[in-house]
């Protein structure tokens, strides 16, 4: 099934009137080579191509208005938010335009390219502790939150809890992936960091045809998918499940945040960093898009989903969370992989090699 855009989908006919007019409508594109031999179509849902590079644009100046209407974000405000990277340069794109201030708290896993990126736009970061519990006062979270509190007209964006997280992917997301493929989307794989791409999508589609699966994929090392597997064996019975380090950035969790509904999912599967570097790094060379590593992990998901299909009249969605450039120091960096002990054979050379 060959899926054509239709006519009114053509971007960039008119000037925007500022750089927030760009974000959403990204383009689905089409998996062609790292699909090879598979009959169900698969397709890529490009975020990398927003603005601020990632899916989390979606949420940035949603935040910020559902601030300014309840009155708890005024003229000159600061805007405090424990990130990762992505949501954060979301918010300071935002509040570059609104004149807000912005301060970050970081885990120090996370890759220096995004650390100067937030400093670009003129955030403050603060770098905190992978290494502690979610609960610990040093922790990226609890930090953001004293933060927070200290500061005078600052408001927490506290996207892990924020209903218009969910909320901008039901009003946006959702529809678009519905119009791109005319209704005919049959599984939607995603990730979830804090959720809200997978539920708002979820709740959308499901709305719109109960019967489309919504397939979650988690980093070796995240409570979630044991969270989703205990519920839906019917009870929380045994010692809370504790996550343990792991690569990939943006997704995955060692609590269940507050914008994570569970009961849309209908199955979780757990990937391996070196799974998710590898077929990030096979989007790159063999399909021209050059994302993160939470794409090639929700990738591999999707292109075993595909496989097990092997249906035509299928139609499985894949989300390309961010830009690649962000993580040129680490899975783009093969010195960084072999260190990790994450590097595959490049499978050209090893083809040449056998075949001498
Ligand atoms: N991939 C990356 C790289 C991210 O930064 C995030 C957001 N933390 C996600 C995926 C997941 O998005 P969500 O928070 O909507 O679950």
């Amino acid at each position: 099934m060959t899926i054509v855009a239709t006519p009114e989908v053509v971007r960039n006919k008119r000037p925007y009137g500022s750089v927030l007019e760009t974000i959403g409508w990204t383009p689905l594109i089409r998996l062609s080579r790292v699909v090879r031999g598979c009959r169900t179509p698969v397709y890529g849902k490009a975020d990398f191509f927003n603005p601020g590079g990632s899916v989390k644009d979606r949420i940035g100046l949603p935040i910020i208005e559902a601030a300014e209407r309840s009155g708890a974000l005024k003229p000159g405000g600061t805007i405090v938010e424990g990130t990762s990277g992505n949501t954060g340069v979301a918010l300071a794109i935002a509040a570059v335009m609104r004149g807000y201030r912005c301060v970050f708290t970081m885990p120090d896993k996370m890759s220096q390219e995004k650390v100067r990126l937030l400093k670009a736009f003129g955030a403050e970061v603060i770098i905190t502790p992978t290494a502690v519990p979610p609960d610990h006062p040093d922790s990226y979270v609890m930090m953001a939150k004293r933060i927070a509190e200290a500061t005078p007209n600052a408001i927490l964006a506290n996207q892990f809890y924020n209903q218009a997280n969910p909320d901008a992917h039901y009003a946006t997301t959702g529809p678009e992936l519905w119009e791109q493929t005319d209704g005919r989307i049959t599984h939607f794989v995603a990730a979830a960091g804090t959720g809200g791409t997978i539920t708002g999508v979820a709740r959308y589609l499901k709305e719109r045809n109960p019967d489309v699966k919504i397939i979650a994929g988690d980093p070796q090392g995240s409570i979630l998918a044991e969270l989703f597997r205990r519920r839906n064996s019917g009870g929380d019975a045994g010692e809370k499940p504790v996550g343990t380090p792991y690569k990939v950035e943006g997704i995955g969790q060692d609590k269940l945040p507050g914008t994570l509904d569970l009961s849309l999912v209908d199955e979780f599967h757990t990937v391996s960093d070196r799974d998710s570097f590898a077929m990030a790094r096979r989007l790159t060379r063999e399909e021209g898009l050059f994302v993160g590593g939470s794409s090639g992990l929700i990738t591999h998901v999707a292109l075993r989903l595909a496989r097990q299909l092997d249906d035509p009249r299928a139609c499985v969605v894949t989300f390309l969370c961010d830009t690649g450039e962000r993580y040129l120091s680490k899975l783009y960096n093969d010195e960084w992989m072999r260190e990790n002990q994450l590097l595959e054979p490049d499978r050209a050379t090893l083809g040449h090699l056998l075949a001498q």
